[in-house]
């Protein structure tokens, strides 16, 4: 039997946790212990419904029969063995079905073990790609207002998360930043407007320092971490056309939006665009295991063959880069895509979702609804009319997600915006329930905050 107690406080003498104050956690502590479909039950026994796919991973639920039956079969031959200089079955065979399911023109697999060390690999491969090919001045990297691409001092470096990366000014390379076409408090009321607008000021940047920019990175489709912000249509095709134009890398991250979570595999489909270099993790083990992919053509890859002696060769790897128990559990998760057409359903529930959002529209202090997908933000705001936000010191989406918790439900907001993120295998009978308590949650603590004033 474990002791809750002896658990608890043990918790709070030793761990440290990820993007936490641990003064919130001792607060309000919260011990997972199992999971099944898309419910969490802590060590009190107490039930949540998985709002937020366990940050962004989960696709096909916890426990999920086929899943852990790859992990016990790759068990039984290997967990792991390096793939720095040889390769392994489980490995080729995932870097095959990927290729199989990416953009057209990506054609070679890098892997490694979380989204930022996807993203930091993208990096590198970017520059030296241009060292390669005897551009050298060619090292500055463009990004977007509000974009987020990790944690790692490279991956905050292309980052433009304020609140996440002030700290960090001086540690981190300079890039330059072009604005992401936010549509919500917009004085452009007109969203081609707004997007004809940010796409002829990265047009002004990519024409007088083409000569030294490497690449651009974008999140498609959906600004994740930075607030849950969506592109009005046409953008992201805009920049891939500006890429083409001035000989600029067009990096993709689809660490987030990746593998169903926009109702297409990925969501630079939904504008048929094609990335030099793409990277994905989140969804790619069905929330299982540690795996991370950076992607590239065949172009990029050409530019780091040849000789040792060429001194091209791309000098990165980790130590759990192609871990064999993670290739298993991520072969076995496309199989499910397969099996149970999981693309058709997602893009089935994205509508029911859509509509399940019309209630909330109407209460006083929701400003906004965005939604790509199985993708959502809903952005809590003092006054409905101006926009105006609520003071920071309030907390109020912390407040609101505390509240969701008590009543059976978990997500993490992105300062006001509450994320709605639930697996793809959520039922709808589900996805109305998590509405429902996010519905009760928002009225409970806004209202609170209204008669306290
Ligand atoms: C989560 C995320 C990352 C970082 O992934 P980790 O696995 O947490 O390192 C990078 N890019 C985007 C778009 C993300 O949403």
């Amino acid at each position: 039997m474990i002791n809750n107690q002896a658990l608890l406080d043990s918790s709070k003498n030793h761990l440290w946790l990820p993007f936490t104050q641990m003064t919130d956690y001792e607060r309000d502590p919260l011990i997972i212990e199992s999971g099944e479909g898309i419910i969490l039950k802590d060590i009190n026994g107490k039930e949540y419904l998985d709002g937020y796919s366990s940050l962004w991973l989960n696709v096909h639920g916890h426990r999920k029969k086929e899943l852990d039956e790859a992990i016990k079969k790759q068990l039984e031959l290997i967990a792991h063995s390096t793939l720095l200089g040889a390769a392994n079955v489980p490995a080729i065979q995932l870097a095959e079905k990927l290729i199989e399911i990416t953009p057209e023109k990506i054609r070679r697999v890098f892997y490694s073990d979380s989204g930022a060390t996807s993203v930091e690999i993208a990096v590198k491969m970017a520059y030296q790609y241009w060292q390669n090919l005897g551009k050298e001045r060619k090292k500055k990297f463009v990004t977007l207002s509000n974009n987020y691409h990790g944690d790692t001092i490279g991956a905050i470096s292309i980052g433009n998360v304020d609140l996440f990366h002030r700290v960090y000014g001086s540690l981190m390379f300079e890039s330059i930043k072009a604005p992401f076409p936010l549509v919500y408090r917009n004085p452009l009321k007109d969203e081609q407007e707004i997007r004809d607008c940010a796409l002829s000021e990265l047009r002004t940047i990519f024409h007088d320092h083409h000569d030294e920019i490497a690449a651009i990175t974008v999140e498609p489709l959906m600004q994740g971490a930075g607030g849950m912000n969506v592109m009005p249509k046409g953008y992201l095709k805009g920049v891939e056309e500006l890429c083409r134009e001035f000989n600029i890398l067009l990096i993709v991250d689809e660490v987030a939006t990746g593998f169903g979570r926009t109702g297409k595999m990925f969501a630079v489909e939904h504008e048929d665009v094609q990335p030099d270099i793409m990277t994905a993790a989140k969804g790619i083990t069905g929330g299982y295991l540690p795996i991370a992919v950076t992607l590239t053509t065949e172009e990029i890859y050409e530019a780091f063959y040849g000789e040792y002696e060429e001194m091209k060769t791309f000098f990165h790897g980790h130590s759990y880069t192609g871990n064999q128990l993670g290739c298993a559990v991520a072969l076995a998760n496309f199989k499910i895509y397969d099996e149970e057409k999981i693309l058709e359903q997602a893009a089935k529930k994205a509508e029911f979702i859509k509509s399940e959002l019309e209630t909330l529209k109407h209460l006083a202090h929701v400003g906004d609804i965005r939604q790509a997908g199985l993708m959502c933000g809903i952005e809590l705001v003092q006054n409905k009319d101006t926009g105006e936000a609520y003071p920071w010191i309030e907390r109020i989406g912390y407040k609101a997600t505390l509240e969701m918790r008590e009543r059976g439900m978990l997500t993490r907001p992105l300062g006001d915006v509450m994320v709605f993120m639930p697996p793809l295998a959520s039922t709808e009978e589900q996805i109305r329930k998590m509405v429902e308590i996010m519905a009760d949650s928002i009225k409970a603590v806004t209202e609170k905050e209204k008669s306290a004033v």
